[in-house]
């Protein structure tokens, strides 16, 4: 079962309220869903327990409030809701995906919005697979599509999310799981919703900067159990002639957690990398899965 095959929740949280999912409704109108101006945020539950809950809470509301959308709710509630919701969905063992939705209810159809205006909220659980390490890994696209350079990329805005989907079709198109997406000044920026880790041959775990890519929870958990286990961590530019240097890459994120990639695929000149087998990224995973089950 994958993120994307794996069921939603029974119960939602809809604006204060706990419904049933096919009864929560939002407006076809909504100023969100003509403009993209909603935010959300992804987390993931290990036998009950948000993993990192209170920073991906604190990037939600960051999100938000780059986006101008007003909540009318505490912190600390959304983080008791989440703890009712786990409950009620029966996600209280194994793994779960958490998703809350912020967006502005405006439905005039223009873009203009009153700020004012009170920020609708919903949250949903879906239930994960168990983690477990893809010992294959994946194939990556490079794709045609940038990251562009003019966003926030700290906030997970819905708009931010046009180049991913493109890119991810595109890789599909290829054979391949993901994309790999760049920077606009020709650097490797991140996949559609995962950060890209490389492990250089003198055995250097290296990442880009996070300039042009979400800095992501797991991203910044995995570079510093890296360093707790005296792996050297280097964050910085990388371009494509990088990478005949890197034995080993890996994805991470909240839903793959830490997943091997096997090759990258590079349709313009018809070049394929080849990865070896991942011994960083399996002791990386380990580490990580260790630190979720605590
Ligand atoms: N980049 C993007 C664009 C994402 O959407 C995600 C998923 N939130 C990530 C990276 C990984 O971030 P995290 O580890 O916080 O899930």
């Amino acid at each position: 079962m994958s993120l994307t095959e794996a069921v939603i929740g029974r119960y939602v949280w809809h604006n204060g309220h706990f419904a049933e999912k096919t009864s929560a409704k939002a407006d076809l109108c909504t100023h969100s869903l003509h403009y993209a101006s909603s935010v959300f945020d992804g987390i993931r539950c290990h036998n009950g327990k948000g993993f990192r809950l209170k920073e991906h809470l604190e990037r939600l509301f960051y999100s938000a409030s780059i986006m101008g959308l007003r909540l009318e709710f505490e912190q600390s509630k959304i983080a008791d809701v989440i703890g009712e919701l786990i409950e009620m969905n029966d996600c209280l063992e194994g793994s779960a995906y958490i998703r809350p939705l912020v967006w502005c209810s405006s439905a005039n159809l223009v873009i203009k919005r009153s700020s004012q205006e009170k920020a609708q909220i919903a949250i949903f659980t879906k239930k994960l697979p168990n983690l477990k390490f893809e010992e294959g890994g994946i194939d990556l696209v490079l794709s045609s599509w940038n990251r562009a350079a003019n966003l926030p990329h700290q906030c997970k805005a819905a708009g931010n999310y046009l180049s991913p989907i493109l890119a991810k079709r595109e890789a599909e198109r290829f054979g391949g799981k993901e994309a790999l997406l760049m920077d606009f000044e020709g650097n490797v920026a991140e996949c559609g919703s995962a950060n890209i880790f490389f492990v250089h041959e003198s055995g250097t775990l290296v990442t880009s900067k996070p300039n042009y890519c979400l800095n992501g929870i797991t991203r910044q958990t995995i570079i510093a159990l890296a360093k707790s286990l005296n792996i050297p961590v280097e964050e910085k530019g990388i371009c494509l002639l990088d990478m005949g240097g890197f034995q080993e890459a890996f994805l991470t994120g909240t839903s793959v957690a830490v997943l091997p990639v096997k090759s990258l695929y590079c349709p313009k000149d018809g070049l394929k990398l080849e990865f070896k087998q991942s011994a960083v990224a399996n002791l990386l995973f380990n580490a990580y899965f260790q630190l979720i089950s605590n």
